[in-house]
């Protein structure tokens, strides 16, 4: 196993090693809230902080992506994909975005066919996961048994150590990654990286039955207060690393145009509306039911595991406190003897 350390004040020469090998993604500072983005020479890398505003699934999921362009003449159509080849390196993805990553491998790669443009960018990118010490009162991955000190699917595991960064080769991509790096990085004869027992928050949550249980729940008159307060502002899908809903459409005129897709969110009105008019989810109360029903028991009826991390976003952005603790509880997932 190929284990190397780095100086922490050395980090900014990696970074332009690693950027000088493709698109280097790092989280960095921005205004008030840490987003993970492509670095830059002078950019702020905030390595120790907790967790990014917004999840890395852009990475993979871009917001808005134009993959096709299209020209008509006469009775030719004429297609040309937009591709980027360039390797990508993910840098510093905390253990529950890699579990959230795991979960949208299964709906974008283990379909056939699987999402191309999804699959082309989990196999150019190498994968540095980043554990964490530091947990913050809305991070509770330790619920979702997520162990916030490793994470199964990185090319190279790394952790802060005092004034140095190490770094744990888990791939052949990984070990290729860190050699690459050569001189930068010494190494590192210490013990394996996952080194520190990190504890997240309790919230006394009951999961295990719950997908079960909830399905005979749809009518259940909880769901009748808890939509109530929600504002419809699809925050909380934007900022989940295990949401991926997305839109397709076309945008040009006849002759010439381009295809392009971008996220939705299954809290706005229009999301399932259908070409005739007609909306299976028309009132907030069906919308909000559906993101939670989803996570809860649609995606572990398929998957066999609930799609939610502890990441705390939702937690942390959601205007009026809506987020998947609250409704959890509300729905009776609270260990009893903390009732
Ligand atoms: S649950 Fe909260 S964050 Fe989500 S749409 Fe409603 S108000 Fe916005
Ligand atoms: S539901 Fe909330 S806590 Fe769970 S993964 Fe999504 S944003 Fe994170």
């Amino acid at each position: 196993m190929v284990k190397k350390v780095i100086a922490r004040e050395k980090l900014p020469e990696l970074w332009a090693h690693l950027s000088a090998e493709g698109l280097l993604i790092l989280p960095i500072q921005d205004g008030p809230v840490v987003l993970f983005q492509p670095w830059y020479a002078g950019a702020d890398v905030r390595l120790d902080a907790v967790n990014s505003a917004v999840s890395p699934k852009d990475i993979f999921l871009p917001r808005e992506e134009t993959y096709l362009h299209y020209r008509c003449s006469g009775q030719q159509l004429e297609l040309s994909a937009v591709k980027s080849e360039e390797p990508v390196t993910a840098f510093g993805l905390h253990p529950c975005d890699m579990k959230a990553l795991e979960m949208l491998d299964r709906v974008f790669m283990d379909q056939d066919p699987p999402d191309s443009l999804y699959q082309k960018r989990r196999e150019r990118t190498t994968l540095v996961a980043l554990s964490c010490d530091k947990p913050d009162p809305f991070c509770f991955c330790n619920d979702f048994a997520v162990d916030p000190t490793d994470a199964p699917g990185a090319d190279v595991m790394a952790c802060l150590s005092g004034n140095s960064l190490r770094l744990e080769a888990r791939t052949d991509q990984g070990k290729a990654m860190l050699e690459r790096a050569g001189g930068l990085l010494g190494d590192d004869s210490g013990e394996s990286v996952e080194l520190k027992e990190v504890v997240t928050a309790d919230f006394g949550l009951k999961l295990e039955g719950l997908p079960e249980d909830l399905k005979n729940r749809f009518d259940d008159p909880a769901w009748d207060e808890l939509y109530k307060s929600c504002l419809g502002c699809g925050v909380c899908t934007y900022v989940c690393p295990t949401c991926y809903c997305f839109d397709v459409e076309d945008y040009g005129h006849a002759a010439e145009g381009e295809r392009f897709r971008c996220w939705d969110s299954c809290m706005y009105g229009h999301f399932t509306k259908m070409a005739g008019g007609h909306n299976p989810r028309p009132e907030r109360k069906e919308r909000v039911r559906q993101r939670f029903m989803h996570k809860l028991q649609y995606y572990p009826e398929t998957y066999g595991e609930i799609a939610c991390v502890g990441c705390g976003r939702c937690l942390r952005s959601c205007p009026v406190n809506l987020d998947i603790v609250r409704v959890i509880k509300a729905l009776g997932g609270e260990k009893v003897e903390q009732r």
